[in-house]
């Protein structure tokens, strides 16, 4: 099994009478990048902010790097943040704003900025204040604030939200190259599970304050895969002809249906396999969920459910 970077047990968070996050055990491998997917109000930056120790948790418990309970101040400086806005000083440069983090933080290093600059494709940005940025360079920069330390896990929360899809690109890429060069875990929200579907290796499904569900990509994508949908009484009755068939590619979904990944176009033959082997089939179709219809669907219904 993968090394757990970080796990939360039944996390809780209580607002007044408000269950905010409500018993959320999460699971991050080391070097995932994280899908932490939820509508608005879900309860995914409160998460965020217990884990980086923004906000301090009701009930259960963070493990971060092996470590629990207080001694978890001492690894705090390995997560990096970036939670409800970078928080830039407008009127100065990228460069003084990644000074003054540095100071704080207490690094020196010559080029330091301009090292950081580059990770987020700043680089050449030269003096311009911020607050002339876009929001994408907004984002960006704030990716690089977060970077300051080298931390081993980075927290972001909504960095896509109201970017155009340039922007969108462009934190994406930002995301996967510290992912893969720098071997930076990432635990990144939306509200949208497509926009993180092109860089996510796993999600977590967030809803009305509980994980509804935890899942790699492969199962998301086996689960929203173009499939033939074969509705049928007693599924494991029909799994020893797919066997003869040579059919390996499926999955018996539950107790009347089973879905084939493979040979989408030989639908009459399955049929008449089926109807041979005494099998009768109720319905065959080819199916391809949208990845939003999924996400809609666990989380109960229309847009604003
Ligand atoms: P969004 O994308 O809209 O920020 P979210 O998934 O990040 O949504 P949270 O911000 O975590 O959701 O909020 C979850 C719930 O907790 C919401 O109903 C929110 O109103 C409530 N909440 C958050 N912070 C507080 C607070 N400080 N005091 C009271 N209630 C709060």
């Amino acid at each position: 099994m993968s090394e757990m970077l970080l796990q939360t047990r039944a996390l809780t968070k209580q607002y007044g009478r408000h269950r905010a996050v409500d018993q959320v055990s999460m699971h991050i491998k080391k070097g995932a990048i994280y899908g932490f997917i939820g509508r608005n109000g879900a309860g995914k930056t409160t998460t965020l902010r217990m884990i980086s120790g923004l906000a301090s948790p009701t009930a259960g418990e963070i493990e971060l790097f092996g470590c629990r309970g207080r001694d978890l101040s001492r690894i705090r400086s390995r997560v990096g943040c970036l939670i409800e806005g970078p928080g830039l000083y407008g009127s100065m440069s990228a460069r003084d704003n990644l000074k003054m983090k540095s100071m704080l933080l207490g690094v020196y290093k010559r080029g330091y900025e301009e090292e950081l600059l580059d990770i987020v494709g700043l680089g050449g940005v030269g003096k311009k204040p911020v607050k002339r940025y876009s929001l994408g360079m907004k984002q960006r920069l704030g990716i690089a604030l977060a970077l300051v330390g080298e931390p081993d896990l980075l927290v972001l929360d909504e960095p896509i939200n109201g970017l155009d899809p340039q922007g969108i690109a462009e934190v994406r890429d930002t995301v996967l190259k510290l992912n893969r060069e720098r071997n930076m875990t990432i635990l990144i929200s939306s509200h949208i599970l497509e926009e993180l579907s092109k860089i996510a290796t796993d999600y977590g499904i967030i809803h009305n304050g509980t994980l509804l569900q935890e899942l790699t990509n492969e199962e998301l994508m086996e689960k929203c895969s173009e499939r033939l949908e074969v509705t049928l009484d007693d599924p494991e009755r029909a799994v020893p002809v797919m066997d003869r068939l040579g059919i390996k590619r499926y999955q018996v979904a539950d107790r009347e249906h089973i879905y084939i990944f493979e040979r989408l176009e030989e639908s009459a033959a399955l049929n008449m396999a089926f109807a041979k082997a005494g099998i009768p089939v109720r319905g065959i179709s080819v199916t391809n969920e949208e990845l939003e219809t999924y996400f809609l669907k666990l989380t109960g219904g229309g847009a604003d459910a």
